[in-house]
């Protein structure tokens, strides 16, 4: 009976911090270690991956993502780029 509490807290406290130690990339939508991560910030109390904006190092360095606004704003242009050559052709 301990054994399965003690099973189950330790996979829920797996699940929970799983996204802490290994972020996803919001740009590139791989998992890597925290370490290649530049930016890694909660936006809501989400424990899953959606509660995380996190950016790996490598797209920080490749599309020049100084700060999390500036990705916003990256994405902003992305986002309407996309409409435009969906609905404007
Ligand atoms: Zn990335």
């Amino acid at each position: 009976m301990m054994i399965k509490i003690i099973v189950v807290f330790a996979v829920t406290a797996f699940l929970v911090f799983f996204p802490e130690i290994f972020p996803r990339c919001e740009y590139c939508r791989k998992i890597k270690p925290r370490r290649l991560f530049q930016f890694h910030k909660s936006i809501s109390l989400k424990l899953t991956y959606k509660g995380n904006l996190s950016l790996c190092k490598k797209c920080c360095k490749k599309y020049n993502f100084t700060s999390l606004d500036r990705f916003r704003k990256h994405m902003r242009v992305e986002k309407r780029m996309e409409y435009t050559v969906r609905y404007n052709l």
